[in-house]
């Protein structure tokens, strides 16, 4: 009882004081008392990796060499990754994925047929079965999130200096962490109509993290008529300033929004908790 009454005291004291106990609250963070939060870190392009409350690390697309990102080696520097959800085969979102996944272990998720094209090239038959691939409409458990491939308009070939390879069909994921926000990743596409489902068949999305570079997807005005359909609280964009073609900017998609959603700005390489 006394103990408790001692801790009240201390609790009412740092209340009185926010800026002590703002300041105790960051001290405490680090990588154990981020437990509990969700957490993603943007590399450039449509490069993340995203961290549950539970412990699960995935990676999406993953091109840690683009010519956006804070540290090309990154992707030899991560000390564990889960899951690697691969949107489509362009080595633009899978340059790093065989040689990350045969140091980590990771499992792919992604179309089935990404996922032979990918076995030819070296990514381990084992982490890349029927467990965590599928097709469109596929809903995969990875760790302590759920996964939905979800269309997306765009193509899907797999190449490396030998040859070309069919990638199947590319898909976004609606990711659903447990205790945590829903995301959802659209890939590389243009505006479809397939995007007004999402919200209807999947619920509220609080984190949309859009294409907008435009040339080979949508373009900030594409973005926006995408994101009044899904109705994101927040829109993260991706995939614009890293070749000169990718001319979308995040402010063209701020003004294209009027309001309707946030805009999220991530700094490549800054871990954010969501
Ligand atoms: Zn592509
Ligand atoms: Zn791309």
């Amino acid at each position: 009882m006394r103990s408790r009454i001692v801790a009240g005291l201390v609790a009412a004291a740092l209340a009185a004081v926010p800026a002590f106990a703002a300041a105790a609250a960051q001290a405490a963070a680090g990588p154990a008392a981020a437990a509990g939060r969700t957490a993603l870190t943007w590399y450039g392009h449509s490069t993340f990796v995203l961290e549950t409350p539970g412990g699960t690390v995935l990676v999406l697309d993953a091109w840690f060499k683009n010519p956006k990102s804070p540290d090309k080696d990154a992707a030899a520097k991560l000390e564990k990754v889960d899951y690697l959800l691969l949107s489509h085969g362009h080595s633009d979102h899978v340059g790093d994925a065989v040689a990350l996944a045969q140091r980590t272990g990771a499992k792919l998720v992604g179309s089935s047929d990404l996922g032979r094209a990918l076995q030819r090239m070296g990514f381990p038959e084992k982490q890349s079965t029927f467990e965590t691939t599928g097709n469109v409409g596929g809903v995969i458990q990875a760790g302590d999130a759920t996964v939905i491939m979800v269309p997306a308009v765009h193509s899907s070939d797999v190449n490396d200096a030998n040859a070309h390879l069919g990638g199947g069909n590319p898909v976004g994921f609606v990711i659903r962490v447990k205790g945590g926000p829903t995301l959802y990743f659209t890939g590389d596409t243009d505006v479809t109509q397939d995007m007004k489902l999402i919200p209807e068949r999947y619920g509220r999305i609080d984190y949309m993290l859009a294409c907008i570079g435009g040339h080979f997807t949508m373009d900030p005005a594409g973005a926006a008529l995408a994101a009044s359909w899904v109705k994101p609280r927040t829109v993260i964009p991706m995939h614009y300033g890293t070749f000169p073609v990718l001319t979308g900017t995040p402010k063209e998609l701020e003004a294209a929004l009027h309001g309707r959603a946030k805009v999220l700005v991530l700094e490549p390489g800054k871990r954010t908790t969501l």
